[in-house]
């Protein structure tokens, strides 16, 4: 039997993907190894880049103007919207889609193979299996907890805070303090590794939160929920039927893709490229972005980021959320470059450049 899309993998990005087929009246099979696993992540995402057709009940809460620190403190002119897991899984609906419990171990145009043996054919056959670890890859590490209404009580949601008050040596890996409220008065407080090769690892990050708070006057219980983050930042392989953290959607720069691939889903199950030439041509430039962020000296990295967020809000957007918008990426970063001190210009000049092998 061949079917309209065969979508391997079942994340936020293979589930929205399967959901917008059914939508359209595709016949869609899915396969995931654990397509019923409950995700547990906390999303969020710039509240402009959330799809219209997508339920308004999926918004846990949402931050007019979060505010970002480098040195300086910033407000960022958009609205911040964190998500309700669970309600997202759930409105992604693919109750009409033949869902196969099995992993596919090789994808090619027109049919997959599973682990079984099993092929499985279809007129499209899209690879939404995400991105594996390497120790090749930089990733984000984070280490965060959940506090309640009573302790995030007048704590003011964070973007990101790079201030030195997390008790790290001033010549290691910087991280920041992620602070966002889940809905019903609480919040999570993440200290975050934005990228590392290798990032920090949860141990130390709880070492700094739990100073961090400290010095902040927070004390915790010690019971609280606790979210740990990892995932590789880089080594994804952009192609027409790669999606999703498979297909290069996740921002080096923030480590989102989930708002990229909830936006991109319709016009994917309308027949477009997951990967039209200018967001190849984003991506590369994305990973650029990387290495320099790779290469910031540890005391430059708050200096670097009071940087962008004083570029004009249409340049910062577009860095943030054009995946496909080519000139507007090349154009805030040129302009960004322009606006460093200059021993930062040189350092980041050379860390752009490929890396060899
Ligand atoms: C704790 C945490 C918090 C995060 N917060 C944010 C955030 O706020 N905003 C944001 O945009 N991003 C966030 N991210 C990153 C984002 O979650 C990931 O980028 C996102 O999960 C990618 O979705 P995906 O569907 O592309 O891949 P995945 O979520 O990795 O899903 C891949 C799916 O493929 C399945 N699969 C794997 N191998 C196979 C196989 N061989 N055959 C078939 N199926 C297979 C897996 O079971 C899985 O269901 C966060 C990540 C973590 C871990």
């Amino acid at each position: 039997m061949t079917v309209d899309v065969v979508v391997c993998g079942a994340g936020p990005a293979g589930r929205a993907l399967a959901h917008r087929c059914l939508a359209r009246g595709l016949s869609v099979v899915v396969v995931d190894p654990a397509p019923r696993r409950r995700w547990t992540a906390t999303y969020a995402a710039w509240m402009s880049e959330l799809p219209g057709w997508l339920d308004a009940g999926v918004v846990a809460a949402k931050v007019d103007r979060p505010v970002a620190w480098g040195v300086r403190r910033h407000e960022l002119p958009w609205m911040y919207a964190v998500l309700d897991t669970d309600a997202l899984q759930q409105s992604l609906d693919i109750a009409g889609a033949q869902v196969i419990s099995e992993r596919a171990v090789e994808i090619e145009p027109g049919s997959a193979v599973l682990e079984s043996g099993t092929v499985v054919s279809g007129a499209r056959v899209i690879d939404a299996r995400g991105l594996g670890r390497s120790p090749q890859r930089a990733e984000q590490t984070a280490y965060g907890v959940i506090v309640d209404a009573q302790r995030s009580a007048g704590l003011e949601p964070l973007f990101m805070d790079w201030r030195p008050d997390n008790g790290a040596n001033r010549t290691a890996t910087r991280s920041f303090l992620y602070a966002i409220p889940l809905g019903g008065g609480r919040m999570l407080l993440e200290e975050t590794c934005l990228a590392g090769r290798p990032a920090l690892d949860s141990g130390e990050l709880r070492t700094r939160l739990l100073h961090r708070l400290r010095s902040r006057g927070i004390e915790l219980g010690g019971d609280e929920p606790v979210e740990r983050v990892r995932f590789s930042v880089e080594g994804a392989r952009p192609g027409p039927d790669r999606f999703g953290a498979a297909g290069g959607f996740i921002h080096p720069a923030t480590g989102y893709s989930v708002a990229a691939a909830l936006t991109a889903a319709d016009s994917i199950a309308a027949g477009a490229s997951a990967s039209p030439l200018s967001a190849r041509a984003v991506h590369t430039l994305r990973a650029a972005g990387l290495r320099a962020l790779l290469a910031l000296p540890p005391g430059d990295t708050p200096v670097f980021f009071d940087a962008f967020f004083t570029l004009p809000p249409h340049r910062q957007q577009v860095y943030l959320s054009g995946r496909t918008d080519l000139r507007g990426t090349a154009a805030t970063m040129t302009t960004l470059f322009a606006a460093l001190p200059t021993r930062l210009r040189r350092t980041l000049a050379t860390a752009v450049l490929p890396r060899r092998g």
